[in-house]
């Protein structure tokens, strides 16, 4: 089980000014910020980043929904940080994450839902490579 998992805060929490309330509750989580930025990402480059949803009916949507507005990018560390974050957020759909996840208190529906968190090891390490070169990483 890997130790890093990679997150986003996607435009619409960041424009709600949730930035700092979804940080903090990663935080009292126990998960240490490896890395983070802010960045606006252009429609190429959240193309490239969700291209393995790219058959899926929303994937146009979610492109143009993620390089809509300025994002946190970070990487976190926590053991079997995955499995771990993906609990701490709750299920993709906010009508069924479990009360007191961060989509449960933050998202707005089932694609502006707050935050992204990586899927597996292999992906968080694809994931944090995207955003994040070696020497950004404490
Ligand atoms: N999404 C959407 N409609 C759907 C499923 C997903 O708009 O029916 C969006 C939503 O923002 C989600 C992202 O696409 O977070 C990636 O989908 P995935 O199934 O990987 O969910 P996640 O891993 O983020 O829980
Ligand atoms: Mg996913």
């Amino acid at each position: 089980m890997g130790n890093i998992t990679f997150t986003m805060i996607k435009p619409e929490a960041v424009e709600a000014k949730n930035t700092g309330a979804i940080l903090k509750r990663i935080e009292i989580a126990g998960f240490r910020i490896v890395a983070m930025k802010k960045v606006h990402l252009t429609a190429e480059r959240a193309a490239k980043f969700y291209e393995v949803h790219n058959e899926k009916p929303f994937y146009n949507e979610l492109v143009e929904y993620m390089s809509g507005g300025p994002i946190i990018a970070a990487i976190l560390e926590k053991d079997d940080a995955v499995a771990s974050f993906r609990e701490l957020i709750g299920a993709t759909n906010p009508a069924d994450a479990k009360e007191g996840t961060i989509r449960a208190e933050f998202a707005e529906s089932l694609s502006k839902n707050a935050v992204h968190g990586s899927d597996s090891d292999e992906n968080a390490h694809i994931e944090s490579s995207f955003h994040f070169s070696d020497d950004e990483r404490f």
